[in-house]
């Protein structure tokens, strides 16, 4: 294994490889360490291309030490976006379809490798706080893996995906309060279970790991290139800096030349407090109470928000918010123009690259890659009443009538 410690993003004091996410001197949160990994990167670049078509080809930079996982995850396509960059005035324009994991969305990313190490670390259950894509993840990697689940949710979110959920097997705790209540709740449990692995709480330094992957997969499908501008959500900022982070670890490790692309980071308005700092020129996020359709975006208190600001300015970016009505019409334009169907955080992502297109920040010669990180079928309410269904008797006659046809002279 690469890693060799646990160490705090803000004090530098190292930890060993255990379930710890707190610093005992100073509280900041805690990530993963690594050496360089061995060989040169042309040896490096071949075990990569010799691994399998999962994640765990890159298990040269991830924290575990036996890559396993019994519900294959990652290596989604990149897709060729021609129409929608046309429609944008994008000269190249990639839609990362995380949307093809086992339980369509990124989270079965992070939630591979937080289960591998739990399992390394002798953990029994699985538990998580989620805002849904991940209760996802979580029942059915445990279910997978043969270990009882638990999975501690708002009691306000989309049916979709608590039914989900539920049919893997997981033990739904629907709770009556906010994200931020689950979340707190969950690291209580936490302190006092100790064969407990939530794997956003206790293993979070392994669970975010993984959304690095994201960015391997999109230098390498890219042909071991890097793209110029990424577009990516917002919840916990946790994905948006461990991009950043994953395409910096292939520049160090030599696998691509260039630098970390400009990351332009997407809030729903209704939830947006990382924005907010951001366009006020703060460094601190402030809470605040979310209400909006974008559910899985939806954290008040986002831990990784100050390092999320960060990043954005360090790289040119920014971080932008989006209506409710905005989010529904990124949704209708990713699926009219690249037939990827995305559930609300993806139409987050979109209206944020369409709001960047129209102001001007995009470059004439840039290639840019947008995440879009689940699933439309779990949030259908979203799309509800958005198109007409023609409803017809049984009959030729009634189907003319409806629909004109005029034969085109050969
Ligand atoms: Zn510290």
């Amino acid at each position: 294994m690469p890693a060799d410690a646990l160490k705090c993003k803000e004090c530098s004091t190292t930890y060993p490889l255990e379930a710890r996410f707190v610093c005992e001197r100073c509280f900041g949160p805690l990530e993963v360490a690594y050496t360089r990994p061995e060989g040169t990167a042309d040896e490096l670049r071949r075990r990569i291309q010799a691994g399998p078509h999962t994640l765990w080809r890159y298990a040269d930079f991830l924290p575990v030490q036996h890559a396993r996982s019994a519900l294959p995850t990652g290596w989604t396509p990149l897709v060729k976006a021609d129409r929608l960059a046309r429609e944008l005035g994008i000269r190249e324009l990639y839609i990362k379809n995380e949307t093809a994991n086992p339980t369509h969305s990124f989270k079965d990313r992070v939630v591979s490798i937080a289960l591998a190490r739990a399992q390394e670390l002798g953990f029994d259950t699985l538990a998580c706080a989620s805002t849904g894509n991940l209760a996802n993840a979580v029942a059915a990697h445990a279910a997978a893996a043969g270990l009882p689940a638990y999975v501690l949710i708002p009691n306000d979110l989309e049916e979709q995906k608590v039914l989900a959920t539920g049919t893997y097997g997981a033990q739904i705790v629907a709770v009556r309060g906010t994200y931020d209540d689950v979340n707190r709740l969950c690291t209580e449990v936490s302190g006092e279970r100790p064969n407990w692995a939530f794997v956003n709480v206790n293993l979070r330094p392994y669970y975010a790991e993984g959304s690095k992957t994201l960015a391997f997969e999109t230098v390498e499908q890219l042909g071991w290139e890097l793209p110029d501008r990424v577009v990516g959500p917002i919840a916990s900022g946790s994905q948006f800096t461990k991009l950043a982070r994953g395409f910096q670890e292939f520049i160090d490790a030599g696998l691509v030349s260039g630098e970390v692309p400009v990351m332009n980071g997407a809030q729903a308005l209704g939830c947006s407090p990382v924005a907010t700092a951001f366009a006020e020129g703060h460094d601190i996020v402030r809470p605040v109470k979310p209400d909006t359709i974008a559910k899985s975006l939806a954290i008040g208190n986002p831990a990784d928000g100050p390092y999320a600001i960060e990043l954005a300015r360090r790289t040119g970016g920014a971080i932008d918010s989006v209506t409710d009505d905005e989010i529904r019409a990124g949704i209708s334009l990713l699926a009219k123009t690249t037939g990827i169907f995305t559930e609300t955080a993806g139409g987050v992502t979109i209206a944020t690259l369409k709001k960047l297109a129209e102001r001007g920040d995009i470059g004439g010669d840039e290639r840019v890659v947008a995440m879009v990180t689940g699933d439309g079928l779990k949030t259908l309410d979203a799309v509800r009443g958005s198109f007409e269904v023609a409803e017809i008797p049984a009959s030729l006659d009634a189907f003319d009538e409806r629909f004109a046809y005029e034969e085109v002279a050969a």
